[in-house]
């Protein structure tokens, strides 16, 4: 399915799946793609909030010339995207939000446990951003949090939020709705009692068992089908469903 998707719809498809999955902050978050080896970049503008995006909503910065950047429908922390992209080439697609609780492990020192499978998506652990909580809006703060990145899916900014990155929209989307359900459960298993993570060899071969193409491209279909159920696709107008009363 995903595959017949313009990257501008995949774009805003991925905000109202964001949205549903409890990435929704008013208007800030965001989520950005780009073709392998192009320049240009689809990125959700500043001012409409995850859940409320259409197509007319996902606007273009360029990497190579920086048009769009100065646009006043840019998001303050589109730097955050176009470093990542500039730093790795295998990266198609980036999501910045504050999600309740991967933004509260964020404020904490406390790591992430393999305590799920959700968790398991993580195995190769999480990144930290440490250096500030401050707003990343310049180039030389996003290419802190690139180096920071590294090669992990995921990084946690100090006190602020979580940038998730992925080889497609799909796989981005994927490894944000997942980091933060990981975290919940990890919230919820330490209040029961103490904590029994997965053997790190059981992971290794639970890894590719699970997170495939083929599921990312089920949950990508399933996804879709749930943002249908509760509002409208991206480039009608919303309405109420049944599903919503
Ligand atoms: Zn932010």
């Amino acid at each position: 399915m995903i595959a017949t998707q313009s990257l501008r719809e995949q774009v805003a498809w991925a905000c109202r799946i964001l949205a549903v999955e409890g990435y929704t902050d008013l208007t800030l978050g965001h989520v950005s793609a780009r073709a392998a080896g192009e320049s240009v970049v689809q990125i959700k503008r500043r001012g409409v909030g995850l859940d409320e995006v259409e197509l007319d909503d996902v606007v273009q910065l360029d990497l190579a010339g920086g048009a769009g950047f100065d646009s006043p429908e840019m998001h303050l922390e589109a730097v955050l995207h176009t470093e990542v992209y500039r730093a790795r080439p295998d990266i198609g697609a980036v999501v910045h939000g504050h999600p309740p609780y991967a933004t509260a492990l964020a404020a904490t020192e406390a790591r992430l446990e393999l305590l799920t499978h959700y968790a398991v998506l993580f195995k190769d652990g999480i990144a930290r951003y440490n250096e500030s909580a401050d707003l990343i809006t310049e180039p030389e703060q996003g290419q802190a949090v690139a180096r920071a990145l590294g090669s992990h899916r995921a990084v946690l900014l100090r006190n602020h939020g979580v940038l998730v990155a992925g080889k497609d929209v799909a796989w981005a989307v994927l490894g944000a709705v997942t980091l933060e359900r990981a975290i919940a459960m990890q919230s919820v298993a330490g209040s029961l009692g103490r904590l029994r993570p997965i053997p790190p060899d059981w992971a290794e071969r639970l890894y590719p068992e699970k997170y495939t193409d083929r599921l990312v491209e089920e949950y990508w279909a399933s996804w879709i089908r749930r943002v249908q159920r509760f509002s409208a696709r991206p480039g009608n107008a919303p309405g109420a469903s049944e599903e919503r009363t």
